[in-house]
């Protein structure tokens, strides 16, 4: 099979990205988006298509979508407009979805992506407002679909790229940080898994030094991010192989499929003139005044790159450190949270770094979801700093800490792990050891100096763990020259 290093071509992808927006209510209409409410329930007679009903725009979604405007270095249209797309799905009452056509509110941006060799940034042709259709539902009765209308006319944006990616792994990229942005915004949730974040990748094959597109199929149907680059990937090798046998690539829209790790095709593609687009009659133009622009900047959040780099120049965390903990902004909330009751970025970074990350990857959890307060971390950190207890006490420590609600010092007490470092309770347990491993100390005293391992291991299980290992060092070093 050909692979995307065929030197002979280069792959060309770009990505149409829907991000479902957190408002309470609905894009056009006063009622609410919450998820799961019981099917039907949360729709009004605008949502239904009855005749004379008449969309409001909600506010909040021309606030988010300009957020999300700024964060990506768009310009702002004074003026844009809605338009009519036109088509026909059961789960579509109206027989149009509104949306934006010529006039987006948000374009020509870029958001800049990090890969392991290089950086680079990605264009942002538009971002406009639309509203989403209902649910078909075809596996709850036998005989017919039913048709869930909660979903529609919930408020999405759709995130347009430039034909700027080159690999399945720039695209993979790409859609990371437009999650990680949503979230840092709180306009999206960003789980891709659940729909909220929705992707159609475009990916055509081109020779290498061409200038001209060639033609693209789009991919759908691709429900998380590892699917994507798979799907993009196939995509690419199928093209490439199908032009290397003196086949033509033809523009369609392809379904990828999970089970079987292919794409079939779903139809061909449609085009701008088939939905008959034509301005939204009943609303009017949105205007954004310099004052909206203004109020909404000065509610932005600190974005990702920027957290990044404070964190490394202010807090001086190495730079994968930082990278980890940016990644989600709840992580680096919980981080953040943490320093303001011990101001310690290193220790605190390491413990959330390894323990922290440990349980919430082998629990796939989110931090949101991670039982363990600041308030108990920063104890337990505390307590490791300060000496009172090692590190294989503090990881006990904290194992047994996701299992109740005890605090760290309560939990050193109640398992007796408080580290004593008095030399009065170490010497005789050294002595002892001494005494009861003859072979060993001639071993030693005759050169074999890696047996200082054996005796601090010996001491420190006789301790019960209790011993400040450092300490246990040094003693039983000092006692083995006098022996
Ligand atoms: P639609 O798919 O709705 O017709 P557009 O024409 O705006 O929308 O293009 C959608 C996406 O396809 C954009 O992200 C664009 O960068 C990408 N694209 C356009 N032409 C090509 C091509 N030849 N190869 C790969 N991607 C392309
Ligand atoms: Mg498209």
């Amino acid at each position: 099979m050909s692979t995307i290093s065929n030197s002979t071509y280069e792959a060309v992808i770009g990505l149409e990205v829907h991000a479902q927006l957190l408002t309470n209510s609905k894009a056009f209409a006063a009622v609410s988006t919450q998820y799961g409410g019981e099917p039907n329930s949360q729709v009004t007679p605008l949502c239904l298509g009855h005749p004379g009903t008449l969309p409001v725009l909600n506010e909040n979604l021309v606030r988010y979508i300009i957020k999300m405007g700024l964060a990506t270095g768009c310009k702002v249209a004074e003026k844009s407009i809605f338009a009519r797309k036109n088509y026909f799905y059961p789960d579509l009452p109206k027989g149009y979805q509104i949306s934006q056509f010529d006039t987006p509110i948000c374009y020509e941006g870029k958001i800049d992506i990090e890969l392991e060799e290089y950086d680079k940034t990605i264009g942002v042709t538009r971002i406009h407002m639309e509203e989403d259709a209902g649910k078909s539902i075809h596996d709850q009765d036998p005989y017919h679909t039913l048709v869930d209308l909660n979903r529609a006319g919930t408020p999405l944006i759709e995130i347009v790229s430039e034909p700027d990616m080159r690999t399945p792994q720039e695209a993979y990229e790409y859609l990371t940080k437009i999650k990680q942005i949503v979230q840092y915004l709180e306009i999206c949730d960003g789980n891709m898994e659940e729909g909220s974040l929705r992707c159609d990748a475009n990916v055509s094959i081109r020779p290498r030094g061409q200038k001209e597109l060639g033609t693209r199929t789009e991919l759908k149907n691709m429900n998380s991010f590892r699917n994507v680059e798979r799907a993009i990937q196939f995509e690419i090798e199928r093209q490439i192989e199908l032009v290397e046998s003196g086949g033509e690539v033809v523009q369609q829209t392809l379904l990828w499929d999970a089970n079987k790790l292919e794409t079939r095709q779903m139809r061909t593609k449609e085009e701008a003139h088939d939905y008959r687009y034509f301005p939204e009659p009943d609303l009017p133009p949105v205007l954004v005044t310099k004052e909206l622009l203004e109020d909404i900047k000065s509610e932005l959040p600190e974005l990702p790159n920027v957290r990044l780099k404070r964190f490394i120049d202010k807090l001086g965390l190495k730079e994968e450190d930082a990278i980890v903990l940016t990644e989600s902004r709840y992580l680096a909330d919980y981080y953040e949270n943490a320093l303001k009751l011990l101001d310690e970025p290193k220790a605190v970074a390491n413990i959330i770094l390894s323990e922290v990350l440990r349980v919430l990857n082998e629990e796939s959890i989110s931090i949101t979801d991670f039982t363990i307060t600041v308030e108990r971390l920063t104890g337990l950190v505390s307590l490791k700093l300060n000496d009172k207890i090692n590190s294989s006490a503090m990881q006990d420590i904290f194992n047994e800490m996701l299992k109740n609600e005890s605090s760290a010092e309560e939990l050193a007490e109640k398992m007796n792990l408080v580290q004593v470092s008095d030399s009065g309770f170490i010497e005789p347990i050294i002595e002892d050891v001494i005494e009861n491993n003859p072979d060993e100390v001639k071993k030693y005293k005759g050169g074999k100096k890696a047996l200082i391992g054996f005796f601090i291991g010996q001491v420190m299980k006789q301790s019960q763990g209790k011993a400040n290992p450092q300490q246990v060092r040094e003693l039983v070093t000092e006692k083995l020259e006098n022996v």
